[in-house]
């Protein structure tokens, strides 16, 4: 557990048990042992398809737990009742959860279910976002906000208002100063009555990789100036009552307390202004930010992590907004956040399979094989390997690995140019790799292959470099004994995980068996932590799709909890149709061709070769590609 972190990132709900796998306490703190689940159940039961009751879905495959979700609103939620009642605040908190985190059906349901009690609504910043969030509340709390962001047009702003009509709690929070003519023009229109929100640009600013909307400069929200201008506007027709919420986002990952304080003091200023003006303020919309502490080392100093817990970030909102509004004499507003990382990203564990790694040049060499073939090299090779040994007896190392560089460039040359065998190039390979060995001077680093695509499964390591936990989740009883960077399936360079979190350019593997181990000789990886923004950005690189999801819940019973939904991925199928492709028509087309060139298989064909596969099989092998999903089957 050490060697990995999992203490750190994974608390409360990772950790490792005493079959050496890593379980999950969806629940949390407090949970007891027999309540935990173990992840490499799980993977059995939706991959295996002979395990009792098994799914036979393909991996890779994304693990839900909807009780994680459910455990994170609480937490959220009783960390600001505790900093509330601890400062003798007179309102409360009614988060709402950003749909662009995670726009899952299932996701985005459960949050609404979960935080009903709590009056948790949603957020969007576009049309179908809006759309998805007024269905999901309405089966939700009435009082619950839905708080429409994002730049808007005509069609948004119309949708936000209809929304207000089917009595859902909507506020149109303006991010551009034109958007406020189209809210007047529509809300008459339609005769609604219109709660408006202003985004303002704070001067906050947040000076880590997620901060850079932050600050004047900044790409979203109004100046000082354009605010003024809308409550003046506002004022003018009589509408100044409709203002009623404060937004601004300082960035997600807003890594200390300090920054936070900073700009939710200055946002609470401007809160006490527009109320000096005469606008019904009501709630103050602190936008997103709480950061999740990826590598474990709660330091202030890295995208990947942040210095503080939910309880020290509640009671850092709260304090910054009272103590402002006090010294005003301002009513205190009602506190909504925009959490969505903190609230999404530990419901869901990619996991997925290391299927080889690559074998050093070494490995297999017959010394004596070898020594015929070094023989055989031309009078200059032959002279630096006479050099290399010569250096290698007296135990001068760096002399050794002068030679075998100069050795090996020689050959390279000679291969080139066509004088070299590629028996003798490989002989010469492996020499350089003993002797590196030997030496100590090797790079112990192998190429693990995985059964993924980074770019639709964890599209920011390749976009913005973020790092996320990466732990097997077996065989943790065993210590790894080699280091290992990680290849997926793409054929794309950027298609490989070299940076690991605690600023390793490997990771820690086992060696990769064939049977017998507790996986049944399968190497099972996970990604944990990456619930927010992973599935909403990836996209189709190399035409791989998204992974299968099963959604899992706890229970009574010998496994300690129930698969609730398992929907495998998409097929080759579907993800040719994304790029306008018909499967349809080229299955068929295919099969013609089939029956054009390949005999029934039942007799041998014109040439009397049976070519040993008819069409029809053709045609069924064919069906099958194209139903299968595109990543590498389990064999
Ligand atoms: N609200 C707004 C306006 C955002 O732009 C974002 C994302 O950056 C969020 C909320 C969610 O932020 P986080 O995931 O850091 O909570």
């Amino acid at each position: 557990a050490e060697l990995y972190k999992i203490n750190g990132w994974g608390a409360p709900y990772f950790s490792l048990n005493s079959s050496g796998n890593i379980s999950v306490r969806p629940h949390g703190a407090g949970t007891m042992s027999h309540q935990e689940i173990d992840l490499l159940k799980i993977v059995k039961k939706a991959s295996d398809p002979q395990a009792a009751g098994g799914l036979g879905l393909q991996l890779p495959l994304i693990v839900r737990l909807p009780d994680v979700l459910k455990n994170r609103l609480e937490s959220l939620h009783s960390a600001f009742d505790l900093a509330i009642q601890s400062q003798g605040y007179e309102s409360h908190y009614q988060g709402v959860y950003p749909v662009k985190c995670n726009q899952d059906r299932f996701v985005v349901e459960d949050i609404v279910k979960f935080g009903s009690p709590f009056r948790f609504g949603l957020e969007a910043g576009s049309k179908p976002e809006l759309l998805l969030a007024m269905s999901c509340l309405c089966k939700g709390n009435p009082e619950s906000l839905l708080v429409c962001n994002g730049f808007k047009d005509a069609e948004y702003i119309s949708l936000a208002l209809i929304a207000r009509k089917l009595a859902l709690n909507t506020v149109i929070v303006l991010e551009q100063e034109e958007e406020l003519d189209l809210v007047m023009e529509i809300s008459k229109r339609l005769s609604v009555r219109p709660v408006i929100g202003v985004r303002a640009k704070l001067r906050t600013k947040h000076a880590g990789h997620f901060g850079s909307t932050s600050g004047e400069k900044g790409k979203f929200g109004l100046t000082t100036t354009q605010i003024l201008r809308v409550v003046k506007k506002l004022e003018q027709v009589g509408m100044l009552d409709c203002l009623q919420l404060l937004h601004f986002h300082i960035g997600s990952q807003i890594p200390s307390t300090a920054l936070l304080t900073d700009g939710v003091g200055e946002a609470a200023q401007i809160y006490c202004e527009l109320v000096r003006l005469g606008a019904h303020m009501r709630v103050i919309d602190i936008g997103g930010g709480l950061g999740i502490d990826y590598d474990g080392s709660k330091s202030a100093d890295s995208d990947v992590s942040v210095s503080y817990g939910l309880e020290e970030y509640a009671l850092a909102v709260v304090r910054a907004i009272g103590f402002v509004c006090d010294r005003k004499n301002v009513k205190h507003p009602v506190l909504c956040s925009e959490s969505g990382r903190a609230i999404v990203s530990h419901h869901s564990v990619l996991i997925f399979e290391a299927v080889s790694a690559s074998v050093p040049n070494a490995q297999g060499m017959n010394p004596v094989g070898l020594q015929y073939l070094i023989e055989g090299l031309p009078e200059d090779a032959l002279t630096d390997y006479r050099n290399l040994t010569d250096a290698a007896m007296r135990g001068e190392y760096e002399t050794c690995l002068l030679y075998s560089d100069q050795l090996k460039q020689r050959c390279v040359d000679q291969f080139k140019e066509g004088s070299l065998g590629i028996e003798q190039l490989a002989a010469v390979d492996g020499l350089c790799e003993l002797i590196a060995n030997a030496i100590g001077s090797s790079d112990p680093t192998r190429t693990y292959h995985v059964n993924l695509s980074v770019f639709t499964s964890i599209p920011d390591f390749w976009g913005i470099g973020q790092l996320f936990p990466i732990v097997p989740i077996h065989r943790l009883d065993q210590r790894p004994v080699m280091r290992g960077i990680l290849s997926d399936l793409t054929c794309d360079s950027d298609g490989k995980i070299d940076k690991f979190i605690g600023g390793e350019s490997s990771l820690p593997l086992h060696e990769l068996e064939s049977g017998g181990s507790n996986g049944g000789g399968k190497y099972y990886l996970g990604m944990f932590l990456g619930g927010a923004y992973e599935e909403a950005l990836g996209g189709v690189h190399n035409l791989f799709g998204g992974p299968s999801v099963i959604r899992v819940s706890q229970s009574e019973g010998p496994h300690s909890f129930a698969v609730t939904l398992a929907v495998p991925g998409p097929s080759c199928s579907d993800v040719l149709r994304v790029m306008q492709h018909e499967p349809e028509l080229m299955f068929e087309t295919l099969k013609h061709r089939a029956e054009e060139f390949c005999g029934s298989g039942q007799d041998e064909d014109s040439d009397g070769d049976d070519n040993g596969m008819g069409n029809a099989a053709l045609a069924s092998s064919l069906a099958r590609s194209f139903n299968n999903m595109p990543y590498l089957a389990a064999s």
